[in-house]
């Protein structure tokens, strides 16, 4: 059976899509069957892994009209597949509100997968809405990025709330997978107190890997690639292959 990981974090720009892009490419490259489910109508996972945004999207596959085969696209990697978004899915946030069990839909959209993957990872839009939801439901843990800055703690608290409601009422079995830091910048004082007060109070939920900030990883998605196939040296490629491995080390 394989383990479905869900990236969340309210806030945009803070490295959810680079890092589920980039995690899983090195967990394929690792040999693991991995699918990354863009859950974001915005697509940025979808054409960050050179795929166009055409339908059918997951939006279809939500919806029951079209079947799994034809909604899964290969990438540039082997073992690397993904579950398209388009602009679709911000219609299907709003269609999903007054439907029962709204917050199940991907979960029962994902649930014939699971034994096909090692690995699904599912990159959620910057809100705690219907479609986060969704994801966490769908979800056995949550990996949350986290931007060295001080708003980030603020957003960390109301973030862990919400998974809290989840673990009590729509899913009991989600576990926090842990946090990790992005586009740390190490010349500045509030990245170095950020990580140091984060891993102080949620201590071994931190991944010890830290992400830096690198221009690569930004350049990257231009060219519908993930870091390893689009320069596999810099520091920001060397950086997401250790958080990876950390991922498969916690199992
Ligand atoms: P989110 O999905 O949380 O909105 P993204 O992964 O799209 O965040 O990242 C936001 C922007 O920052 C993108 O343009 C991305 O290319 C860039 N970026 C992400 N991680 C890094 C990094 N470590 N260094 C430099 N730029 C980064
Ligand atoms: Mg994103």
């Amino acid at each position: 059976m394989g383990k479905t990981f869900v990236f969340v974090n309210q806030k945009g720009g803070v490295g959810k899509t680079t890092s589920a892009i980039n995690i899983g490419a090195y967990l394929a490259l690792e040999g693991k069957k991995t699918l990354l489910v863009d859950f974001d109508s915005q697509g940025n996972m979808t054409s960050g892994v050179g795929v166009d945004r055409e339908k059918p999207t997951v939006y279809d596959l939500m919806a029951g009209t079209s079947p799994a085969a034809e909604v899964i696209r290969e990438s540039a990697i082997p073992g690397l597949s993904v579950i398209p978004a388009s602009i679709d899915l911000s219609g299907a946030a709003i269609e999903l509100v007054d439907q029962e069990e709204r917050e199940y839909f991907l979960k029962k959209a994902l649930a014939p997968l699971q034994s096909t993957y090692d690995y699904i990872l599912i990159d959620c839009p910057p809100s705690l809405g219907i479609l986060t939801l969704n994801g966490l439901v769908a979800a056995d843990a949550v990996l949350i990025p986290l931007q060295c800055e001080y708003f980030a703690l603020e957003g960390l608290t109301l973030l862990l709330q919400t998974v809290k409601r989840v673990q009590k009422t729509l899913n009991p079995e989600l576990e926090i997978g842990g946090i990790f830091f992005t586009m740390y910048d190490s010349r500045t004082r509030l990245a170095q107190d950020v990580v140091h007060q984060v891993t102080s109070y949620f201590k071994d939920r931190v991944f010890r890997t830290i992400i830096p900030r690198n221009v690569r990883l930004s350049e990257a998605p231009s060219h519908g690639l993930p870091i390893c196939k689009y320069d596999a040296l810099c520091v920001g490629a060397r950086s997401y292959e250790k958080l990876a491995k950390e991922v498969l080390e916690r199992g």
